[in-house]
């Protein structure tokens, strides 16, 4: 059954309103339906891959200045929509207001960084016999997968270094949050070439259908560990290339000379911003025995000036979980912790509203090591805080896990920080911060976290293959 929707697919410039039926969208904060977005068949799957090989001769032959100038065009219109944009986002993701509004403006800026990024060709070698050099060249059309937790931000690690290094792509936005992403497909009209960028949405077929097809290059994947396995075997059949992004379970390490009252604001948001839905969210905080107090202490009384609510109202510094799914996955660990009698520091009280996917923040005092809530990735307002008594030992469990994404080291003494810093498994180690993002750094995950990097140079060799060009010199 055929039927219209206010939110469209984008086939090769044009908008495809009209799917092989549709899909709802939920408004986290009220459980309550507030789009319907067209959900996409294998034909129109077909046209959108079919688009962008067409489209991808000319953009990749166009001169590199003239793509850049064209994607931040992009960068600009998205920039003069944030105010709507942001309140989208609020309403299909449930993060608040003003986190909204920086993913907007974070989505944008990323794409400008990454259009003043360089890849130029390599001088193997000089000499009187031959001139040896490599080029970076597009792959070709790319399919991206991202997941919901930064619908805009995580399309755009994408789109940016696919685009300017001269590919044309075929995104999809998770089911969960499609609609922010189909208005800001709609920015591109006029300003990309058609087919350059498509986006299609629809339900969970959808995805596996992108990575079997045959007319793909690469996948470009963030998501769960266990789709991301998914998404390679899927991949390998027609040997795309395949960069994922996958799961963390980051630790915060906090060493014995950390100033903790001054941190603890900086350590609650680590773990709980977009209420722990963050790839590179905190999930395990280890704190030196000498100033676990204190900062136990610290962390509940920042705990409880934070408001809970729908995110569009003032004064909200934490908003629903995105989806069903996550909420039943998150209430399960805190049953476990619950069931295994482990101590809750602190659980915000007051209203929690009673529709919508809301999940009070939780600290859980020193629970062992081997407990779920450690060893998993929570991805919600869970924090287990964990007691360590020398560094050597911090460093271990921090280590310890499938998982290496990102870590945080805390402490006065940078070279101090930095020396531990030096010892983690992580794609990314921040010293006194956590979660600094830019598009002129790598930023990818080691072990079960992902393979191949996003951001930087590394970052756009991705999306591209290597050809080298030996010349001959005539006077050898
Ligand atoms: P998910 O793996 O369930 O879904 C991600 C995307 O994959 C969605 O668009 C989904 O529709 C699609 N998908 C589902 N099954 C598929 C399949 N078999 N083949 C192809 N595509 C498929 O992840 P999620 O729940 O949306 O996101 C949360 C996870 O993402 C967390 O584990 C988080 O750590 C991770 N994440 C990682 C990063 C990173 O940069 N490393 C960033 C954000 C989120």
């Amino acid at each position: 059954m055929n039927s219209e929707s206010d939110y469209a697919m984008l086939i090769d410039g044009k908008r495809v309103a009209t799917g092989q039926g549709t899909c709802g969208v939920t408004n986290p904060a009220t459980g309550e339906e507030i789009a319907r977005v067209p959900d996409c068949s294998d034909e129109q799957l077909d046209e959108a891959i079919a688009a962008a090989r067409a489209a991808f001769p000319a953009w990749s032959a166009l001169d590199l200045n003239e793509r850049r100038a064209r994607l931040v065009a992009f960068a600009e219109a998205i920039l003069a929509q944030t105010a709507p944009l942001a309140r989208l986002l609020t309403q299909e993701q449930g993060k608040p207001l003003h986190e909204a509004e920086r993913e907007v403006m974070g989505c944008a800026g990323w794409l400008k960084g990454v259009c003043a990024l360089d890849l130029p060709e390599e001088v193997n070698e000089d000499n009187e016999t031959r001139l040896s050099v490599t080029q970076r060249v597009p792959l070709g059309v790319v399919g991206a997968i991202v997941p919901w937790n930064f619908p805009l931000l995580l399309a755009m690690f994408k789109i940016g270094p696919a685009l300017v290094t001269g590919n044309t792509m075929v995104l999809k936005p998770s089911p969960f949050t499609p609609l922010t992403t189909l208005r800001m497909a709609e920015l591109s009209r006029g300003i990309l070439p058609d087919g350059v960028l498509n986006v299609i949405c629809g339900e969970d077929r959808l995805g596996p259908a992108m990575t079997a097809h045959p007319g793909g290059d690469k996948i470009s994947f963030t998501g769960s560990t266990a789709t991301g396995r998914r998404v390679m075997g899927s991949s390998a059949a027609t040997l795309k290339r395949v960069t994922l992004e996958l799961g963390g379970n980051d630790a915060a390490i906090v060493l014995p000379d950390a100033d903790v009252e001054r941190i603890a604001p900086d350590l609650f948001w680590a773990a709980f911003r977009n209420n722990g839905q963050i790839c590179i969210a905190t999930k395990r905080l280890y704190v030196h025995r000498s100033v676990y107090a204190r900062l136990k202490e610290a962390l509940v009384a920042y705990a409880g000036t934070v408001r809970l609510g729908d995110g569009t109202e003032q004064g909200v510094g934490l908003g629903p979980l995105n989806n069903k799914p996550q909420f039943d996955r998150v209430r399960d660990l805190l049953e476990d912790s619950r069931a295994q009698g482990h101590s809750f520091l602190f659980e915000a009280a007051g209203d929690v509203p009673a529709n919508g996917y809301f999940v009070p923040v939780t600290l859980i005092d020193n629970p062992p090591e081997e407990a779920r809530i450690v060893q998993e990735e929570q991805f919600g307002p869970v924090l287990p805080i964990l007691v360590y008594e020398d560094v050597e030992e911090a460093i271990a469990r921090a280590n310890a896990s499938e998982y290496g994404l990102g870590c945080s080291i805390w402490g006065t003494d940078e070279e101090a920080a930095a020396a531990v810093a030096a010892r983690i498994q992580s794609g990314t180690v921040w010293i006194n911060e956590t979660q600094y993002l830019s598009p002129f750094a790598s930023f990818g995950g080691w072990k079960q976290s992902g393979v191949g990097t996003e951001g930087g140079r590394e970052g756009l060799v991705e999306y591209t293959v290597p050809r080298t060009i030996v010349r001959r010199r005539a006077s050898a």
